[in-house]
């Protein structure tokens, strides 16, 4: 035979994998080569499987198929055995006559005695052992070891990672003993106060992947067939349909088909016909859902197109369901009303679905306070603490757990007297809440008037905005309708609900703010969502600019919804003149658009910006000329001017607000808008919190804009501001470049020589 091009086919084992949906499939087309190439009538691969110490006869060609998976042999056992063990091959005529030969009732071997075997070795271990079978009147040849050897070699590398790879199946499997979980008693852990509020309640663990790789490891025991199949494909559905309502009904501008995806997934006869055929082929339901869904997750986690790979997520979500509703008890799997979901990092869409599915509370394993995901369980009123720790990573489903959202605490299985401590805030965040008294006009302690107004991320912060004294809508978050849905919203949907959140504040000022997305707020459904570093990507105003077709319907929808209101419209991430002249030009553009067209729109809105770059501080002078108004984003400023990721846990105690060059940035801006007499707001955390409220009324800001849970802690704390005095505080910091003897002066904290260091401290 000519070796060298057996060699080099061998070596182009590209199109095997290509070709391969599993890696039965990849080991069994092996064989099929092997075996031609060899002119051998059986070709059998053994892998050893190191958590039985067996060699398991994985791929074979030529012997019947039962005997896949079934040949099990200890090494020294049979041939193959012999072969493993003493790391040699074996050439016999007669196979049947060999020592350590072992017949395999029903493989239908008794017609190829003449054997040649060889040891598959890799680079680290002895993978397993290659062996040829052929009729006894064509017997191998001396020539055939030396083959073989080569054969095995080539295929080592391969065969060694599908060994490690079924050693993970079967780890998932949950055939390997899994160590349990060692119970945490009365623990307590320092996170961060992500959103207030308080929880008690069992945990539910491991949501999307996590969630699903633990399903598929489980072995059910129960039978379920093709009844018990389609009772809970239905169960499913209707369970679906019901909790897309109740999210359209609470949240319609950010929720709409939420749940379709799933929905239309459940609708798919491939997808259904695939665990239906196996079931009807005698697998087990709940094996056959996860099979199903298993391929699914593959074939959309490979996509290129990130919207394909975002369906990943909803099937590990859905068959998680089915299984539910398919081996109830058995699957053990812990609802997730009433319970404290805990999970590594959360989409925005995953945590609306949380929301609609009653959960109390979240622990969130990473992620920093000023992320979305926080900023929007604020809306949902979620209470959620990060908490980095590592011990919460060993939280198990059933644990109880106590979350402090105020200060950012988390109680693991907490004692007696840690729950009655916290027992009235529990009870009180479970009951019906008053709303917060507040007097109609918004005072410093010495009568100066400041406009406070609210941060609006979703219409349902509408409800809580109506009871209480709010001067107008000072920032709203427009881009979590784009982030939370599955693709953009078309104009009309924009138009649809801008109109509501007009007709939820009539008579007030309404700052629009265009699309923020980037950062961590990409819609998972957009091409660059995975970049490095987003939020020095394409951002923001930088998206919208780059896209004009968005930024177009946009300006349009709030244009015509803001048709008879006090509308300002405001650009985010502004960096230079000509990028602020740019979308101003694309409102007045669109300002004519309508007007030709004859459509009712705002004809003479306010156009501002946001300052949260630290480049548009240094040209604020020039800017104050151009733009109607102005408001400092604190977030975002202090994530630029000290270079720390506003999301990333590991660097959490190097953002600080109270930096003395953000605290001049600020006074920079208020100086700048004052002398222009162009209003400067403050719309960032830094407005929320006690500690800054009287710095930023020294710089001589007067207008504030909070989410709608601070509307009533702030008017309390401004009321007690003397203006006089907060000009000399900030007179006084600005002497100062210490930033202990800053955090003591704002936030009341300690000298430590140790650390001059301060992280912000507890938001209100
Ligand atoms: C900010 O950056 O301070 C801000 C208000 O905007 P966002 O938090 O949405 O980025
Ligand atoms: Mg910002």
């Amino acid at each position: 035979m000519d070796h060298l091009k057996f060699l080099f086919d061998i070596g182009q084992l590209d199109w095997v994998f290509k070709g391969s949906s599993t890696i039965e499939n990849l080991l069994s087309k092996i064989v099929d080569m092997v075996a031609e190439y060899m002119r051998s009538d059986v070709c059998s691969i053994y892998i050893y499987d190191e958590a039985k110490g067996e060699l398991v006869l994985r791929a074979n060609t030529g012997l019947r198929p039962p005997a896949v998976g079934k040949i099990r042999l200890k090494p020294g056992e049979g041939i193959a055995g012999r072969v493993f063990k003493n790391n040699e091959p074996v050439l016999a005529a007669d196979g049947f006559a060999h020592p350590d030969f072992r017949y395999f009732k029903g493989s239908g071997e008794g017609q190829f005695r003449a054997f040649l075997a060889a040891p598959i070795v890799g680079v680290a271990e002895p993978v397993g052992v290659i062996m040829l079978q052929r009729k006894e009147n064509n017997p191998f040849e001396a020539q055939d070891i030396q083959t073989l050897r080569i054969v095995a070699s080539q295929l080592a590398s391969v065969l060694e990672n599908v060994k490690i790879i079924m050693s993970l199946q079967h780890a998932t499997r949950g055939e390997m003993p899994k160590a349990p979980k060692e119970r945490l008693a009365s623990v307590f852990l320092k996170g961060k106060p992500s959103a207030g509020g308080y929880a008690f309640a069992k945990a539910t663990l491991a949501l999307g992947a996590e969630r699903f790789n633990e399903i598929a490891a489980r072995s059910f025991g129960g039978k379920y067939g093709l009844a018990e199949l389609a009772s809970a494909l239905e169960k499913t559905e209707n369970e679906l349909e019901s909790l897309q309502k109740v999210v359209e009904t609470k949240l319609s501008d950010a929720a709409a088909m939420i749940f379709t995806a799933h929905l239309l997934i459940l609708k798919d006869r491939s997808f259904v016909g695939t665990m239906t055929q196996a079931v009807e082929k005698g697998k087990n339901a709940p094996e056959a859902v996860i099979a199903a869904g298993r391929k699914y997750i593959t074939l959309f986690s490979a996509s290129t197109d990130p919207y394909m790979r975002e369906k990943a997520h909803d099937i590990e979500d859905l068959v998680t369901r089915i299984i539910r509703n398919l081996a109830g008890v058995e699957a053990g799997l812990p609802p997730v009303r009433d319970r404290i979901a805990v999970a590594g990092t959360l989409y925005p869409s995953e945590l609306l679905k949380l929301s609609s599915e009653g959960v109390r509370g979240i622990v969130l394993l990473s992620g920093g306070v000023t992320s979305h995901v926080s900023i929007l369980a604020r809306s949902l009123e979620i209470p959620m603490v990060i908490v980095s720790d590592p011990v919460a990573s060993r939280i198990s489903d059933g644990d109880q757990l106590l979350i402090d959202g105020e200060l950012g605490n988390l109680y693991i299985n907490p004692g007696k007297d840690i729950v009655a401590q916290f027992q009235d805030r529990i009870e009180g965040e479970a009951g019906s809440k008053a709303p917060p008294a507040m007097v109609s006009v918004t005072k410093t302690r010495d009568g100066a008037r400041v406009l406070l107004m609210a941060n609006v991320n979703l219409l349902k912060d509408l409800d809580q905005i109506r009871a209480l004294t709010c001067d107008g809508i000072g920032l709203y978050r427009s881009e979590f309708p784009f982030i939370i849905r599955k693709s953009f919203p078309t104009e009309e949907e924009q138009y649809f609900v801008y109109r509501k959140l007009v007709e939820g504040a009539p008579g007030k000022d309404i700052t629009f703010r265009t699309l923020d997305i980037g950062g961590d707020k990409m819609p998972a459904y957009w091409e660059s969502a995975s970049k490095e570093n987003p939020f020095l990507g394409l951002r923001s105003i930088r998206f919208s600019l780059r896209h004009p077709d968005i930024f177009v319907q946009q300006i349009r929808a709030i244009l015509r919804a803001g048709v008879d209101s006090r509308l300002k419209i405001m650009f985010p991430m502004i960096f230079s003149l000509e990028e602020f002249s740019q979308a101003r030009s694309m409102v007045l553009e669109c300002q004519a658009a309508l007007k030709a067209e004859g459509m009712p729109h705002h004809e003479r809105p306010q156009i501002g910006m946001m300052v949260e770059i630290p480049a548009a501080v240094e040209i604020i002078g020039e800017f104050v000329k151009v733009a109607d108004f102005f408001s400092i984003g604190t977030n975002d400023l202090t994530q630029y001017m000290l270079a720390v990721d506003r999301t990333n846990e590991e660097v959490a105690d190097y953002y600080i607000p109270h930096h003395p060059a953000v605290l001049r940035a600020i006074k920079r801006v208020a100086d700048a808008g004052r002398a222009a007499e162009k209003d400067v707001s403050v719309c960032g955390d830094m407005a929320n919190h006690p500690g800054y409220l009287k710095y930023l009324i020294g710089c001589g800001i007067r207008t504030l804009s909070v989410n709608p849970a601070y509307l009533a802690p702030v008017q309390n704390i401004l009321g007690a501001i003397d203006t006089a005095e907060a000009e000399a505080l900030v007179a006084r910091l600005m002497e100062t470049g210490d930033l202990a003897e800053i955090a003591e002066t704002l936030l009341g904290r300690e000298r430590d020589p140790a650390h001059s260091r301060s992280a912000p401290g507890k938001t209100l």
